[in-house]
C-alpha cells in the first residue's frame, strides 16, 4: 500500500548542475546522471516500501509486505546492476529508516535527492477488499513528469507479466499525490507488485521465479527507455 500526502507539505528540491558531458535520453524524460560517476551513466533509486514496525499489508500466511518489498528490491538491484545501471537503495535491511513514519519518509527523500537519480522505482504490495483483484499496477505523481514512464512500464508489465500469469492485463497507470514520487524531479513510479489479498498473487509474490521475472521485465523497460 502507498501513502498520500498533501502538496502543501512538500518542499521542492531544485538542483542546477553544470556539466560538460551530459546526455539526454529520447524517451520518457529520463535524465542521464551527471558525470560525477565515471562508471554508471544512469542511476536508479530503488525504494523498498515500509520496514521496521511498519510492515505494510500482511498476507494470509502472515508474510509482511515490507519483507516482500525488500526481497523484490534486492532482486531488482541485481537485475539493474547486470544492465549497467548504478543503483541506490533506500533500505537494505528489515529496519525502517526511522520509527516515526514522517521521518522515515523524509530520510528516503534525502537518499533520493542525494543520489541525483535518473529514475525512482518504489516497490510495494497491494491489498484489496475484493480478493479476486490481481495483477501488477503502476502509480505516478499526477503533477509530475512520470506519466510516460509509468505508462510504458504498465503496458510492458500488462503484456509480459499480467497476461502471462493470468491476471487482469488492461491496467492503466494511476496518477496520484504520492510522496515518494515527488522527491526528485525525475520520472518516479510506484509498482504494486501484486495483491496479497489474492491467494494466487500471494503465491507468486513468494515465488523467486516470479520475482525474478517481474524484475527482468522492469529492467527491460528501463533499458529500452534509456538506450533508444
Ligand atoms: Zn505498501
Amino acid at each position: 500500500m502507498i501513502i498520500s500526502i498533501k502538496k502543501s507539505g512538500l518542499a521542492f528540491f531544485v538542483a542546477i548542475v553544470f556539466v560538460v558531458a551530459i546526455s539526454f535520453s529520447t524517451l520518457f524524460g529520463l535524465r542521464a546522471k551527471a558525470v560525477s560517476s565515471p562508471i554508471y551513466e544512469y542511476t536508479v533509486v530503488i525504494d523498498a516500501g515500509h520496514g521496521g514496525i511498519d510492515g505494510g499489508v500482511v498476507g494470509s500466511a502472515g508474510v509482511k509486505e515490507s519483507d516482500i518489498n525488500l526481497k523484490m528490491s534486492k532482486i531488482l538491484e541485481k537485475e539493474l546492476e547486470s544492465r549497467n545501471f548504478g543503483v541506490v537503495m533506500t533500505r537494505t535491511t528489515q529496519d525502517a529508516l526511522n520509527n516515526v513514519k514522517r521521518l522515515d519518509m523524509q530520510a528516503r527523500k534525502k537518499i533520493i535527492v542525494d543520489a541525483n537519480p535518473t529514475a525512482v522505482i518504489s516497490l510495494h504490495v497491494n491489498k484489496f477488499s475484493d480478493s479476486s483483484r490481481r495483477g501488477v499496477q503502476v502509480f505516478y505523481d499526477d503533477t509530475g513528469i512520470g506519466k510516460d514512464f509509468a505508462t510504458a512500464m504498465q503496458n510492458h508489465l500488462n503484456e509480459n507479466i499480467n497476461a502471462v500469469y493470468g491476471t487482469r492485463s488492461n491496467y492503466e497507470p494511476i496518477g496520484g499525490d504520492l510522496y515518494i514520487t515527488k522527491c526528485a524531479k525525475v520520472p518516479s513510479i510506484i509498482i504494486e507488485c501484486g495483491f496479497i489479498s489474492n491467494s494466487e498473487d500471494e503465491k507468486l509474490l513468494l515465488s523467486q521465479d516470479f520475482c525474478e521475472d517481474l524484475c527482468r521485465r522492469i529492467g527491460e523497460v528501463l533499458t529500452s527507455s534509456l538506450n533508444n
